[in-house]
């Protein structure tokens, strides 16, 4: 199986290739069609290390053709490391295009993440401690979303952020598409995906 069989574009295989990203990773292999070819949310049961990032990074960013002054996709994540890095990861993927992805996270003076986000972002990934503290402060609008992704959910949960993560939710529009990665599936993450996510398409690595 090869990056084209799974429905990428021919730019951002180049991307991939130059990143010596030369197959797609059976996590990859499993979300990547389901994500393009419809409009399902999908839960992935995948450890770190599998390829998740790029198995809903990529065809996110296939997906988000232009800017439309809107937040169109966030990704919460447990830590702020692994929001940079997802972060960092996803802005590979975009070559020359000029989508801003924006990391919001803790421990950095909210003052340069407002500065960042009042000139515009495409995409955020955070922490949820810090989204919310930018939802309440109302510099961050959810309103206008294609795409909500919790990243580690086990993670999260284990980290005491589920009531973060359903108020988040709460600031949202309804019409997204939702997707959960998680190594584990414990009762509240299922809690989770049957109160916000109706129906939805479940992969396993
Ligand atoms: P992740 O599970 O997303 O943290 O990815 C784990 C590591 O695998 C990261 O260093 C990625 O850069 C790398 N990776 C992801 N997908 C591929 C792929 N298709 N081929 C080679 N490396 C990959």
């Amino acid at each position: 199986v090869t990056f084209s069989d799974l429905g990428i574009s021919k730019s951002i295989i180049d991307t991939l290739l130059l990143k010596g990203y030369e197959y797609p990773t059976p996590i990859q292999v499993q979300t990547i069609p389901l994500f393009l070819k419809g409009e399902s949310n999908i839960i992935g049961q995948a450890q770190t290390g599998t390829g998740k990032t790029a198995a809903f990074g990529v065809p996110i960013i296939q997906n988000i053709t232009q800017k439309t002054g809107h937040v169109q996709a966030i990704v919460l994540t447990p830590t702020r490391e692994l929001a940079i890095q997802v972060c960092d990861e996803m802005s590979s993927f975009g070559g020359i295009r000029n989508l801003t992805i924006l990391p919001v996270f803790g421990g950095q003076p909210i003052t340069i993440q407002l500065r960042a986000l009042s000139q515009g972002a495409d995409i955020i990934v955070g922490t949820p401690g810090r989204v919310i503290d930018l939802i309440h402060r109302k510099r961050l609008d959810l309103s206008h979303l294609s795409y909500f992704v919790l990243d580690e959910a086990d993670e999260m949960l284990n980290m005491g952020f589920i009531d973060d993560i359903k108020e988040i939710i709460q600031h949202t529009n309804d019409e997204k598409r939702m997707l959960c990665f998680s190594a584990t599936m414990p009762k509240p993450i299922l809690g989770i995906a049957k109160k916000y996510m109706g129906d939805y398409e479940m992969v396993t690595v």
